[in-house]
């Protein structure tokens, strides 16, 4: 609301010529309504001389032109006063004077020495705003004066009293500062105080005879300077804490007039350059306003722009007059002033209302303020309310607090009533309570770490034993391993030089081939070795060495070995349990036999009492006696003799039935350590003959081998569909059951018909074949524990 937008008012004064009046120069076209026009008319023969144009008129628009007649108290009521009735609302206000040497400017601006009614503005503005401040009694009203001379880009206080004894040079120099807010301040000018228009007049007076003082002819002081002089004053009204500050430039700039440069053939420019350059900076600063979407405006250039930054285009209603002299010699001046005016009356500031707030004044204001609330306060809850809480409120809100955190309940509320002092309390108290827990956390996070560094650095120590401990095995399984590698290889390889070195009968082949794989000790070799076909592929396929792939070398070398240690121990275990097999099927063959006597005793007894009792029926009806139908002893005799055998009968049968879960139990346990041992035998040989491969790559690639492996594994085949194939090479001598079985493990054909022992099951129920072949089982697998020699359990 307290911002005025509006142009830069430009108004024109024309100094009366001096005795001669001239005619026809210029003419004013004044509308009350609108803008005035002033045309300069320019003479024929200036126009052929002076002006490089043709043109005879130029026509330039003013708020107001003031002609030669016009007194200044017109020129005052018209041109500063509305400015001086702004600043006393609290905005900045700006006139200055521009124009040549002579034009008028320090008549318009301070006035003639002569008469009084010759007063010039800042007399004139003194004395009306030192009455308006006298009329308003609504407000409180301060006033100071400063008067500014900037001379060569020099400041100067004209209100410093030691002017009258220094010379220019050696006073102190105004200098501009610049705030964080952009605001100019001018250090080393004086704001003296004047408290009413006697005080403010005399102040101007003392500016002025020190601006003449310092003036010499050869300085032209009063000519090439500019002197500001300003009116700064604030208002408030009383009991409020907002403060008016606002400031009236009243300018009288230096004389506008140019160097004029002597073009060719002698002829004077118009492009001439300021003899002033600061007024030259003003130009700048005016065309870069003037200039729409202008971001810089060089108003740092010189101090007199800078001090009248807000003046142009800032926060301020300014006012300009264009002083003219118009007669025919300062023709060219006068259109140069003209044109400036043009430029300078596009310009838009933006003046805002300045008002700030007193801080001694708020505080004063809110201490009643508070109080009143207070007392409000006090009548409405009918208790006097102090800063500080009471112990027992105190007591009480700490219970509150302990109840509110402790309820799990996430709807629970902490209600303290509408008391700020209370609310303000629970949260330092609860700030309290939370940093007092987060540094027991700390200390105990921090004890708990140091106490952690200890044990870990125990922990790291054994570790480390450990893994050296393993490592050390490692070396030592994989030192097993290759002597065990080497052997196995040279094993293998003998028993490829077997075959190779077997004639091509079948007979002689398989036969070699048992004892090779006798010799090899192994079963599963003749699996492996039908695999050999396609070697490279399937040993890709085994479930150990995709293990191996998958990263674990040292677990590959450490299974590895126990493929070499479980071949032993399991092979003990498959020998007890074969022996123990073998006392069992040898057990209950013979429960059979004798199960078969005791029915047949009992088929045989039963014939004697049927006999007996066809006898007694034929005696009885040859001869009929009384007798005959008494109790044959000899009946009874077989009776009981039938119920004895019966009973050892049942006795067998529960033994034999037992055995039979017996041996049903260890062939269990055999399978699985006969799939086991062949896996792991698998892997093993797989190995095995990969290292062969790497040594002898021929063995398996090169068509000179091809011509063995087939008839090989053609043997080999049938031999690998019954697991414990080996059975094949029993010998008759080592074969306790052997006489009874005309079972040969000679018989090749045997082999083919064993069938795997999980699908076996006890032939006690007199098949004699497969009686046999379990029998001959037993005793090949009882033959290769003898060798052993060890026990297990
Ligand atoms: P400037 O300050 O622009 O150099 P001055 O104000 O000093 O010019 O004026 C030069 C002379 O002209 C002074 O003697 C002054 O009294 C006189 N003068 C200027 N304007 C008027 C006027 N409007 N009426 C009467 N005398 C004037
Ligand atoms: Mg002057």
């Amino acid at each position: 609301a307290a911002m005025v937008k509006e142009t830069i008012r430009v108004y024109a004064r024309v100094k009366p010529p001096g005795r001669r009046q001239q005619a026809g120069i210029y003419s004013v076209d004044d509308d009350e309504k609108s803008l005035s026009s002033l045309e300069i008319i320019v003479p024929h023969d200036l126009a052929d001389g002076f002006v490089n144009n043709k043109r005879e008129s130029y026509k330039f628009k003013f708020q107001k032109i003031f002609d030669q007649e016009a007194k200044q108290d017109v020129v005052f009521d018209s041109i500063a006063k509305p400015v001086a009735e702004c600043v006393l609302a609290g905005y900045n206000g700006t006139v200055f004077a521009y124009g040549q040497t002579g034009s008028g400017k320090t008549f318009t601006i301070t006035g003639g020495a002569e008469r009084y009614s010759d007063r010039g503005i800042i007399p004139r503005t003194l004395s009306y705003i030192f009455d308006q401040l006298r009329k308003d009694s609504s407000k409180v009203y301060t006033t100071h004066v400063s008067y500014l001379e900037i001379y060569n880009e020099c400041g100067y206080d004209l209100l410093d009293p030691r002017h009258e004894a220094s010379r220019l040079e050696d006073l102190p120099k105004v200098t501009i500062m610049e705030d964080p807010d952009q605001n100019i301040h001018l250090k080393n000018l004086s704001l003296q105080q004047a408290t009413n228009e006697e005080e403010a007049l005399n102040l101007l007076f003392l500016g002025d005879t020190n601006r003449m003082i310092a003036e010499t002819p050869m300085n032209q002081a009063s000519t090439r300077s500019h002197c500001i002089f300003t009116i700064h004053i604030s208002s408030k009204e009383p009991g409020s804490a907002t403060i008016r500050r606002s400031k009236l430039h009243l300018v009288d700039l230096a004389g506008s007039e140019r160097v004029a440069k002597t073009g060719v053939g002698g002829h004077l420019l118009t492009e001439a350059k300021y003899i002033n350059l600061s007024l030259h900076y003003l130009e700048q600063v005016i065309i870069a306003l003037a200039e729409k979407n202008r971001s810089h405006i060089p108003y740092r250039n010189s101090m007199m722009t800078s001090v009248l930054r807000d003046s142009l285009g800032g926060n301020c209603m300014t006012t300009m007059i264009a002083t003219l002299s118009l007669d025919k010699r300062n023709i060219d001046e006068s259109l140069s002033t003209c044109r400036f005016a043009q430029r300078v009356a596009l310009i838009k500031n933006e003046a805002v209302l300045n008002e700030e707030m007193d801080p001694k004044l708020m505080i004063v204001q809110l201490k009643k303020e508070i109080q009143e609330l207070k007392d409000e306060l006090a009548l409405v809850t009918g208790k006097e309310r102090t800063s500080e809480l009471s112990q027992d409120e105190l007591l009480q809100l700490d219970e509150l607090i302990e109840t509110f955190l402790e309820d799990n309940d996430p709807d629970s509320t902490l209600d303290v009533g509408a008391d700020m002092r209370k609310i303000k309390y629970c949260f330092v108290h609860v700030k309290q309570l939370m940093n007092h827990s987060k540094i027991s956390d700390k200390k105990l996070l921090s004890q708990h770490i140091s106490d952690e560094k200890d044990t870990n650095k125990e922990a790291g120590e054994e570790e480390l034993k450990k893994l050296k401990e393993l490592l050390q095995q490692r070396d030592n399984e994989i030192n097993i391993l290759v002597n065990m590698l080497k052997k196995e290889k040279k094993k293998a390889q003998d028993a490829l030089f077997q075959l190779n070195a077997a004639s091509a009968g079948s007979t002689v082949l398989e036969q070699s081939h048992s004892i090779n794989l006798e010799e090899s000790q192994s079963p599963s070799s003749c699996f492996s070795l039908k695999e050999a076909k396609d070697f490279s592929s399937s040993v890709h396929r085994l479930p150990f060495l995709s293990r191996q792939t998958g990263g674990k070398m040292s677990l590959g070398c450490q299974e590895a070995f126990e493929v070499f240690k479980q071949d032993h121990a399991d092979s003990i275990t498959i020998e007890d349990n074969k022996q123990l097999l073998n006392q069992r099927f040898t057990e209950a063959k013979c429960l059979g036999e004798k199960l078969n006597e005791v029915r047949n005793k009992i088929n045989h007894l039963k014939g004697e009492i049927n006999q007996r009792h066809v006898q007694r029926a034929a005696l009885a009806i040859s001869s009929p006696s009384e007798e005959l139908y008494m109790l044959d002893p000899v009946e009874e005799k077989l009776r009981t003799e039938i119920e004895e055998e019966k009973k050892r009968y049942k006795t067998m049968f529960n033994r034999l039935k037992g055995l039979k879960v017996e041996i049903e139990h260890l062939q269990l346990l055999m399978e699985k350590v006969k799939v086991k041992l062949q896996k792991d035998f698998e892997v093993w040989w797989s190995e095995e003959s990969i290292n062969l491969q790497q040594e002898n790559p021929e063995m398996v690639s090169s068509p000179n081998t091809t011509t063995v492996y087939p008839r090989f594994i053609k043997s080999s085949q049938h031999l690998s569909t019954s697991s414990f194939s080996e059975t094949t090479r029993v010998s008759p001598n080592e074969d306790p059951a052997g006489k009874n079985n005309s079972i040969t493990s000679n018989n090749p054909t045997l082999k083919t018909r064993t069938p795997p022992i999980s699908s076996t099951s006890i032939p006690l129920t007199g098949d004699s074949q497969a009686d046999a072949d379990i029998l001959a089982f037993i005793k090949a697998r009882q033959n290769i524990l003898q060798k052993k020699g060890k026990s297990c359990q």
